[in-house]
């Protein structure tokens, strides 16, 4: 998202990267989108990020560990999307096992929280969506801190602490604002002016910071070495923890906002007993077959596992092989809304690993694949299934667009796909005061009330439950091998955007460059699609002649980044070219 700053490049030269920043082999491609070589690989959507990512694969790290390191500097330069006060997915194939493994950090919701949580007991009606995000309810336990704990020790071969100083490194000499930054400040502006310590690090003289002025955050490198020194524990159980616990409990809201809240910022309840019973989860990955591919994905509490399978599966059960372009592109939509009615009705934190099966098993997916009609759209939203009774149902509200996402390969083999998030981006609004990092808005992820009639909504609010999450990091093995991983930001059309990259990479005969970059299109089993302006026009008239109906255009969907294994070792990163600002991508020995 950001180029690298003259002073973040400053701080890189303590770790070989000298300046100009990109001098040694590698490095010069940090500031591009697209690399292609060996020896290691890596695609975020911030070049600091990518560049320290680098030089830990350079050195020898493997990586989970330049994973971890890349994760703690995003925590620094993308710190409305990912940090310390959010959670995320980890997925990771392991080149000498041979096996993929998965870490679920999502945050959990206080042991006391009940179905009713988000319902104004005054009122009887759930809250409206910012009074619940910028509150202290919306907070779960981050889980992402823990996460990079467990990567780093099962599978990498650097200390938590080091990733942690040298992002530290990276808060202290600050980073440069790019229109990205200062959009998403702006954005966000009437939510961090409510409270002190947000508005001191990124409302500077009450206003968005300009583009080109440098933001640092010594309070989070203090954090990050704090951590470094004394372990998690200083988080999870000590001072960090109760400084995070005291913001989630008397929001420290300012008594001179920059601008008006329309709603009361309401007090949350976790305590320490949850913040000290936090646990990564490490659930099996989902699995399914297409054309030959094994894809694996998240499992619960992530929806993305299942809906890309099972829409993937439903793909496999369509006629596409002597397809149009629109034609694969109608059966795409039309398999996203099927699976999507499906991820509403049955999925959630606590769905029986034998409805998951089930949901993503061929025979489900042929049941699901009748329901389309080769030459007319079905009307939305779709029921769900099993089977294709033609009634609708309800639609499941979207929810945002932001969340970081982050590819890396190294020369062994390993491949880690990470997907981190706060929810929306600037989470809660608040930044725990003296500490640095923001808070997640993570719960709002559940459903304030049923949405599904009659049927039981999986994804209501319970005690210590983890709210549903649409991250989709995926890894494809082609022959037991790696052959692609990718993920994305974007809400729950992260769902439809590494659908969307899959569908293009192997069916529509796209590169991976392209497939990254192509126009974007979302059907949620919503009455209307969302698109990008260049899909809408490319193919609206064509869709909206076979019955597709259009909402309006999104500007963009979803900052993925990508990793193909290409042959004799090849390995080709992707970052976006455009959306957000650009990404990043980099190879430790570019191909010349
Ligand atoms: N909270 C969302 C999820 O877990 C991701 C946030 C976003 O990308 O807007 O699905």
């Amino acid at each position: 998202m950001r180029f690298i700053s003259a002073l973040a490049a400053v701080s890189l030269t303590t770790l070989g990267l000298t300046a100009p920043a990109y001098a040694h082999p590698g490095a010069e491609q940090v500031s591009g989108s697209t690399a292609s070589g060996y020896g290691g690989a890596i695609a975020t959507v911030d070049a600091t990020a990518t560049a320290a990512g680098l030089e830990v694969l350079r050195r020898g790290g493997n990586a989970v560990d330049a994973a971890v390191a890349a994760a703690a500097t995003l925590g620094v330069t993308e710190p409305f999307a990912s940090g310390i006060g959010g959670g995320g997915f980890f997925v990771y194939y392991d080149a000498r096992k041979q096996r993929v493994y998965t870490i679920d950090g999502r945050e959990t919701g206080p042991a006391t929280m009940t179905p009713t949580y988000f319902v104004n007991p005054a009122t009887g009606l759930p809250y409206v969506f910012d009074e619940a995000r910028v509150s202290g309810l919306s907070v779960g336990v981050p889980g992402t801190l823990a996460t990079w704990e467990s990567a780093a020790k099962q599978w990498g071969t650097r200390p938590l602490g080091s990733a942690l100083s040298t992002a530290a490194e990276v808060a202290d000499r600050g980073y440069t604002v790019d229109g990205e930054f200062r959009r998403q400040v702006t954005e966000n502006a009437a939510a961090f002016g409510q409270f002190d310590a947000s508005k001191a690090l990124y409302l500077p003289g009450g206003a968005p910071p300009a583009i080109g002025t440098t933001i640092k955050n010594p309070d989070l490198a203090a954090t990050y070495r704090q951590i470094a020194r004394q372990g998690t524990g200083a988080f999870y159980r000590g001072a960090i923890g109760r400084d995070l616990l005291r913001t989630v409990a008397q929001p420290a809201v300012s008594s001179s906002p920059t601008s008006p809240w329309a709603y009361p910022i309401r007090p949350g309840v976790l305590t320490a007993r949850d913040l000290a019973a936090y646990q990564v989860r490490h659930p099996a990955p989902t699995r399914s077959d297409f054309k030959g591919l094994s894809v694996y994905g998240m499992s619960t509490p992530s929806s993305g596992g299942t809906a890309v399978g099972e829409a993937l599966n439903i793909l496999e059960a369509s006629p596409l092989d002597s397809a149009t372009t629109v034609d694969k592109l109608h059966y795409y939509l039309e398999a996203s809304a099927l699976s999507f009615a499906d991820r509403g009705r049955y999925v959630g934190a606590y769905t029986a690993p034998s409805v998951l099966k089930d949901l993503i098993s061929d025979r489900w997916a042929k049941g699901r694949a009748c329901a389309i009609d080769p030459k007319k759209a079905l009307a939305k939203p779709v029921a769900p299934g099993p089977g294709c009774t033609p009634a609708t149902a309800a639609a499941a509200p979207d929810n945002g667009m932001s969340t970081t996402n982050l590819t890396v390969a190294d020369k062994w083999g390993n491949v880690v796909e990470y997907t981190l998030t706060l929810e929306q981006f600037g989470g809660n609004g608040m930044v725990v005061p003296g500490r640095g990092f923001m808070l997640n808005n993570e719960l709002t992820d559940f459903n304030f009330t049923g949405t599904q009639g009659t049927a039981p909504d999986p994804n209501l609010p319970g005690p210590g439950k983890r709210p549903r999450s649409s991250m989709s990091p995926t890894i494809v093995l082609k022959d037991g091998k790696p052959f692609l991983a990718t993920g994305a930001p974007g809400g729950s059309t992260i769902i439809t955007t590494v659908l969307q990259i899959l569908v293009n990479r192997l069916e529509l005969g796209m590169t991976l460059p392209q497939a990254v970059a192509a126009p974007r299109a979302a059907q949620r089993n919503t009455a209307g699609i969302q698109a990008e302006p260049a899909f809408h026009t490319t193919y609206g008239p064509e869709l909206t002649a076979r019955g597709h109906v259009f909402a309006a255009d999104a500007p963009e969907i979803g900052a993925a980044t990508a990793i193909e294994f290409t042959r004799h070792g090849g390995q080709l990163a992707v970052a976006e070219p455009v959306r957000r600002g650009s990404g990043s991508a980099a190879v430790v020995h570019p191909a010349s």
